[in-house]
């Protein structure tokens, strides 16, 4: 449901009610303003969530709510349960980081995470490393690189999704370890990735920068691998669908 579906009634709308209730219950002088005033904080930090919401750019429909975890073993409840309070990790820049094969449920997991970390007030972008990658390579072409790195910083977790798809060849991915470097110890990163670390030296232009990359992702970091068998495929199989 969207908060906007249960949004609290403004001041302007509040305030006739309020009195009326506050004349029959012949409320103390100072709890009118108050009461108020309380009402006002809550529908701008409503409507604060909303709008970090829409910026995050996360699936709407994918929320933790509605992750089965029975079946993915690998995975703990109480770990993710951690995870989605924030705090923990993400003031001192810890990372996420999610393998597995498609359809076992990684951006369903890390998304349903964000959202969780939005309604605390975080701020969360969810983007295809593909995209980023552009992005950042448009900045870099236009010397706008550090400009564009600092933008990012404004988001507490900013996740990578499908990580492993791209391809040095497609992208000059220099400035995804940028980001990395950048991010480190300040601010976290989720990721996902179909392939382990081993496999990522498509990603990057040299081994050493891989190396370089990795290690500064699994410094402060929580890592599931989420190694079963494809949740659409098991749906499929049970003749259910999986959305
Ligand atoms: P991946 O990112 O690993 O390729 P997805 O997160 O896209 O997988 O999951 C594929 C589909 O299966 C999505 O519709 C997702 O919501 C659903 N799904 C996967 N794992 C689970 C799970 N454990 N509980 C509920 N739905 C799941
Ligand atoms: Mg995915």
């Amino acid at each position: 449901m969207l908060l906007t579906e249960w949004r609290l009634p403004t001041i302007k709308h509040l305030w006739e009610a309020l009195a009326e209730q506050s004349n029959r219950e012949g409320w103390p002088a100072e709890r009118f303003p108050s009461a108020l005033c309380e009402h006002e904080v809550n529908e701008r930090q409503m409507r604060r969530i909303d709008r970090h919401r829409l910026e995050s750019c996360l699936p709407p429909d994918k929320r933790l709510s509605d992750f089965d975890f029975a079946a993915v073993p690998t995975v703990s409840k109480a770990h993710v349960t951690a995870l989605a309070e924030g705090d923990s990790w993400l003031e001192p820049g810890a990372n996420l980081l999610v393998f597995g094969p498609p359809g076992v449920g990684k951006t369903h997991l890390v998304a349903g995470i964000g959202h969780e970390l939005i309604a605390k007030g975080y701020r969360v972008l969810f983007t295809r490393t593909s995209d980023l990658v552009q992005r950042l390579q448009a900045a870099r072409r236009d010397l706008r690189l550090p400009a564009e790195l600092t933008k990012l910083d404004r988001f507490d977790l900013l996740i990578c999704n499908d990580f492993s798809y791209v391809r040095r060849d497609q992208a000059e991915t220099s400035v995804l370890f940028e980001l990395i470097a950048e991010r480190y110890e300040r601010k976290c990163l989720a990721i996902t990735a179909n392939q382990p670390f081993s496999g990522w030296d498509h990603v990057f232009a040299e081994p050493a920068m891989t190396l370089a990359a990795v290690d500064r992702l699994v410094h402060h970091a929580s890592i599931f691998e989420m190694n079963v068998e494809s949740f659409r495929r098991r749906s499929a199989q049970k003749g259910l669908a999986p959305f």
